[in-house]
C-alpha cells in the first residue's frame, strides 16, 4: 500500500510518501532554530508554525515521489502521544485530506512509529524482537510481537534519556537541544575522568528493578560536580570530559538495561529507535555488548532515529493492509501507552 503521513507531534513538521517499507519521498522541517532561544520547545510556536509549514511539505514531498493522489491507497498522521495542539494540525490536515480524495484514513501511534524505522532502514527485518526506544520524551523497552501488538518491559521512573542529555547541557551552558552538542563534545572528552551514578530504580520489596531507568539522580550528580568544580575554580569547565562521562554513563545503563532484557525473555533481535539512539557512544556499547552475547542489534541510520513522517508512513502501510483504519472522529491525545495502540483503529 502506499500512504502519504503527516508527523507534528513534536517541533518537527513532516510529511512523507511511503510504499510499504519504501520511501517515495520525505520532507522534514524542523522548528529548532525558532525555540533555541527559549531553550526548549515552546507549544504555541509549534501549533503555529506547524500550520505556515504543512501546506508546502505536502506538495514538497507529492513533488519528490512524482506520484500524485491517484497512487495514494490512505492518508496517515500521528494522533499521540505529543503537544495536542501540534498534533491537532497534522491530523486536522489528513483528515481533511482523506475526506477529499475519499481515502481512509489511518491514526498511527508516534512510537509505533519510531519502531518502524528499523523496517524502513532493513526491509528484511521481523518480528519478534526488543526495541529501545530512547527520545526526548520516552525511555522504553518495548517488545515487539506483530504489527500493533506490544509490551512495554521497561520505562523511565522520571526524565526520558533525550531530556536528561538536553538537561545535563542546559547545566554546561550549552545549546539546545543538547544530545547532538554532548554526543560532539564527548568524542574529544575522557569518559573516566568523573565517575557518576548509573541511577537504579529501587524495588519496594528491596533489589532494583533491571528494566526501568532513572535520570534525575544522575542530572543531580552533574549538577553537584559542577558546582563544586566552579568553587575549586576549575573556570573553564571541563566539558568534554564531563560531557563523555556522562554519556558513558548513560550509554552503560541504557546497555545493561536492554541486555540483560534481550537475555531474561530469550529475544534474540534488538532494535533501536528515537532520538537519542543517533548517539555514538550509546550505539559503540550496545554494538559491543550485543556481540559478546550473540544477540542481533539494529540501527536505523540518523535520519531514521529522529522524527520523521516516514516511519509513521510505514507503521500505516502495515495497518491499512491488516484492514486497521481509524474513524474521522478519532481525537488526538498527549498520552497514550504504546500497548493501548489498537484502540485507534475501529474493529
Ligand atoms: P518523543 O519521540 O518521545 O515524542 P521527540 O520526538 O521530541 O520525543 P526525538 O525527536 O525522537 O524526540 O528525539 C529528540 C531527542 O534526541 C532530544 O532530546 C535530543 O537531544 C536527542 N538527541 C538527538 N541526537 C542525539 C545524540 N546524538 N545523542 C544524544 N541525544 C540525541
Ligand atoms: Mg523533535
Ligand atoms: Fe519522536
Amino acid at each position: 500500500a502506499t500512504v502519504l503521513a503527516i508527523e507534528t507531534s513534536c517541533d518537527e513538521t513532516a510529511v512523507a510518501i511511503v510504499n510499504n517499507r519504501n520511501i517515495c519521498s520525505s520532507v522534514v522541517t524542523s522548528q529548532i532554530t525558532l525555540h533555541r532561544v527559549y531553550g526548549g520547545v515552546v507549544p504555541e510556536m509549534a501549533s503555529r508554525e506547524h500550520l505556515l509549514t504543512i501546506n508546502p511539505c505536502i506538495e514538497q514531498a507529492f513533488l519528490e515521489s512524482k506520484l500524485n493522489w491517484s497512487d495514494i491507497d490512505g492518508v496517515a498522521a500521528t494522533v499521540a502521544p505529543g503537544l495536542v495542539g501540534a498534533l491537532m494540525i497534522g491530523s486536522t490536515a489528513a483528515k481533511t485530506l482523506a475526506i477529499l480524495y475519499d481515502k481512509p484514513f489511518i491514526g498511527v501511534h508516534h512510537l509505533e512509529g519510531h519502531i518502524y524505522a528499523t523496517y524502513l532502514s532493513d526491509p528484511t527485518w521481523e518480528p519478534p524482537f526488543l526495541c529501545l526506544l530512547v527520545s526526548g520524551g520516552h525511555t522504553s523497552l518495548i517488545y515487539v510481537k506483530n504489527c500493533g501488538v506490544y509490551e512495554q518491559l521497561g520505562s523511565t521512573r522520571d526524565d526520558a534519556a533525550g531530556e536528561a542529555f538536553d538537561k545535563v547541557a542546559r547545566l554546561l551552558n550549552l545549546e539546545y537541544p543538547g544530545g547532538p552538542i554532548i554526543d560532539r563534545l564527548a568524542k574529544t572528552g575522557n569518559p573516566k575522568r568523573f565517575i557518576l551514578p548509573e541511577g537504579k530504580v529501587s524495588l519496594p520489596e528491596g533489589g532494583y528493578h533491571r528494566y526501568d531507568s532513572s535520570f534525575s539522580g544522575l542530572k543531580t550528580a552533574v549538577l553537584r560536580l559542577v558546582e563544586q568544580l566552579k568553587k575549586e575554580g576549575q573556570e573553564p569547565l571541563p566539558v568534554a570530559d564531563l560531557a563523555a562521562s556522562f554519556q558513558d554513563t548513560v550509554a552503560r545503563s541504557l546497555t545493561k538495561k536492554t541486555i540483560a532484557c534481550a537475555l531474561d525473555y530469550g529475544i534474540k533481535k534488538i532494535a533501536i529507535g528515537g532520538g537519542v539512539a543517533a548517539n555514538s557512544g550509546l550505539r559503540q556499547h550496545l554494538q559491543e555488548a550485543a556481540k559478546e552475547h550473540d544477540l542481533i542489534v539494529h540501527f536505523p541510520p540518523l535520519k531514521l532515529c529522529t522524527d520523521n513522517a516516514a516511519m509513521i508512513g510505514c507503521a500505516a502501510t502495515d495497518h491499512l493492509q491488516r484492514g486497521h483504519i481509524s474513524a474521522l472522529s478519532l481525537g488526538v491525545s498527549s498520552r497514550l501507552n504504546i500497548t493501548e495502540v489498537m484502540k485507534l483503529y475501529e474493529s
